[in-house]
């Protein structure tokens, strides 16, 4: 069974007990109109194949969400294959990745990725984490939202907001993105691995912002022992 952490009673701070299935309802509540996590909004508008999660996680690293999805949907409107990637030369999938930095980069990274897939897995994205992170430009998180969105598998995909928030919380306490996919698999109810990315990437952005997080004002400030805020809205 997993260890659920509790995380230590704040003694004499008025604080509610950390509850992560309470959390996760306040998440949906607070998040429910603002705009969705990139990755998680091209699934919810028909591209959610393990291909297209691969290629849009590679597009969104350092681009903006919005940005991401313009160039998503450009992107798959002429193509949403490994082999319809190939036939485009590389200076129209450049041509088309425009907007998303290093688009040049990008483009020869995608099409490096489809010719092995094309050539080593029959056409078929790899499902493990492995086979995905020998892949050229693909880390932990690019290939934990490939598994996740694509696949539908439990994997945690932790980008910088997620490490940031769940630190906050005292939920975790790690130093890298890395360590945080590492504590939270032991500790976080699998039914969330997915989720947790897709809620909190949008938090992370309007409320649990880098800098200033928007505590006074937060759903989750009664259980949040707002580690390390020095000095929130
Ligand atoms: S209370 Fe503040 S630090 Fe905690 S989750 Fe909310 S915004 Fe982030």
């Amino acid at each position: 069974m997993k260890r659920v952490r509790a995380v230590a009673e704040p003694k004499g701070t008025g604080k509610e007990p950390f509850d992560i299935d309470e959390v996760f309802r306040r998440l949906r509540r607070e998040l429910a109109d603002r705009p969705k996590a990139a990755m998680f909004d091209l699934r919810d508008r028909g591209y959610g194949s393990p291909f297209e999660q691969l290629v849009g996680s590679l597009i969104s690293a350092r681009t903006r969400d919005e940005t991401t999805i313009a160039v998503c949907l450009r992107l798959f409107a002429e193509a949403r294959t490994p082999e319809a990637i190939l036939a485009l030369g590389e200076g129209e999938l450049a041509h088309l990745l425009s907007g998303a930095t290093f688009a040049e980069v990008k483009a020869r990274d995608i099409r490096a990725i489809a010719r092995r897939i094309v050539e080593e897995w029959g056409g078929e994205v790899p499902k493990d984490a492995e086979s995905l992170m020998s892949l050229r430009g693909v880390g932990p998180k690019i290939a934990a939202l490939t598994l996740a969105v694509g696949f539908g598998q439990p994997a945690i995909a932790v980008d910088i907001h997620v490490h940031r928030i769940v630190n906050r919380w005292g939920y975790v306490e790690t130093t890298t993105p890395e360590k945080t996919m590492a504590a939270l698999a032991e500790i976080l109810p699998e039914r969330y691995w997915i989720e947790i990315n897709e809620r909190l990437v949008p938090f992370g952005r309007f409320v649990c912002t880098g800098t200033r997080p928007r505590c006074s004002s937060c759903p989750l400030l009664s259980m949040c022992r707002q580690v390390g805020v020095v000095a929130p809205r």
